[in-house]
């Protein structure tokens, strides 16, 4: 049977994050690969979270551990799961198009001088091809790689997790891998600190809401935010509205700023330019409010509400309080 290896990421409370089953639903592929969950170097225990991963078929959960400082070195995470891939046998490796995904993936696949499909909107294992959107996401291209290990990220959310029906925690096995010491490499994280852009990372949320130049203010990013908290949503910004120092640049969506891929994408006053699109196009269900029936965004979301936002979210966020 073809075996699938997932790079897992953690949240910072020791849970799964949510965007990682949407890869392992893709890791399965239609023949049932076996999918193997790799942890770097899990300080939380894997005991609290086997179910959840055997939820989405992992099983096996293979915990990646060195003697140097691994959490830290992304050089020495790509030599480990090189090493774990090559352990168990991977016909493919896959991972979230994450700030660290992005990071160790490249590494994993120049060190093996394989090709890698980043960013992905779709793969298909067992065909080692990929869908992903190019050109601002004017076009979807499938890549078909010709490789003898795939290596893919996958955009986080753009694969809707599918649960299985017949899988628990006592179908997983654990394994400890001890990678072979090598050099850590010439890139040592030392610090990281905490983005300006609110509690849920844009990238990973299943809703934003976006406020664009029609937000006036600042402080009128709090009428979103009292919105969101009750909807488990982030809080995005248009360029427009980043150029008016209303939003910091880590909050924008589009071209030039941040691309998502939620369930549901609320945009408050924002026209709906191209290069806004160009970051928020593979949303599942687009929302448009504004005040003018002919804004361009009406010609692209899934439900449109021609109003005044300063109405319509403070109702919004009335109705479901
Ligand atoms: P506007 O276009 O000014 O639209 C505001 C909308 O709010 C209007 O449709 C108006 O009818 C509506 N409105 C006004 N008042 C209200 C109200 N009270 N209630 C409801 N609706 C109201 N843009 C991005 O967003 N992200 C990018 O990454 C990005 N990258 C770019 C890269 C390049 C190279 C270039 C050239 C441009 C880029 N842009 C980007 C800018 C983009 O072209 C638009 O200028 C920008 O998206 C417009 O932002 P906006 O929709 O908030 O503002």
């Amino acid at each position: 049977m073809p075996k699938t290896g997932v790079l897992i990421e953690i949240a910072a409370d020791g849970k799964v994050k949510d965007t990682n089953y949407g890869v392992l639903t893709a890791a399965r592929g239609k023949s049932g690969n076996e999918v193997y969950a790799l942890i770097i170097d899990s300080s939380a225990g894997v005991d609290a979270i086997k179910g959840e991963l055997a939820a989405y078929g992992v099983q096996k959960i293979v915990v990646i551990t060195a003697t140097n400082d691994l959490q830290n070195s992304p050089d020495l995470q790509a030599t480990s799961i090189i090493a774990a891939s090559k352990e168990y046998g991977f016909n493919s490796l896959l991972g979230l198009a994450s700030a660290s995904g992005r990071d160790i993936f490249a590494r994993v696949a120049a060190l093996l001088d394989e090709p890698m499909a980043s960013d992905c909107i779709s793969v298909d294992v067992d065909n080692k091809s990929a869908v992903k959107s190019h050109f601002s996401g004017k076009t979807f291209a499938t890549v078909q790689l010709d490789c003898s290990m795939m290596i893919a990220t996958i955009r986080p959310n753009a694969i809707e997790a599918v649960k299985l029906a017949d899988s628990g925690p006592d179908s997983v096995e654990i394994i400890t891998f001890n990678a072979p010491a090598t050099d850590s490499g010439k890139v040592k994280r030392v610090e990281v600190k905490k983005g300006s852009s609110g509690k849920i990372e844009l990238t990973e949320a299943p809703i934003i809401i976006t406020g664009g130049r029609a937000i006036k203010a600042s402080e009128n990013y709090k009428m979103l935010e009292e919105c969101a908290a009750i909807m488990g949503a982030a809080v995005g910004a248009s360029r427009a509205a980043v150029d008016a120092g209303y939003a910091p640049h880590s909050m924008q969506v589009g071209q030039t700023g941040k691309t998502v891929s939620p369930k549901l994408y609320i945009a408050c006053g924002v026209s709906g330019a191209v290069q806004h699109f160009a970051g928020m196009k593979t949303s599942k269900i687009i929302v448009g409010i504004n005040t003018d029936k002919d804004a361009p965004i009406f010609s692209k979301c899934d439900y449109g509400i021609v109003g005044d936002i300063f109405e319509v979210i403070p109702a919004l966020t009335k109705a479901l309080k």
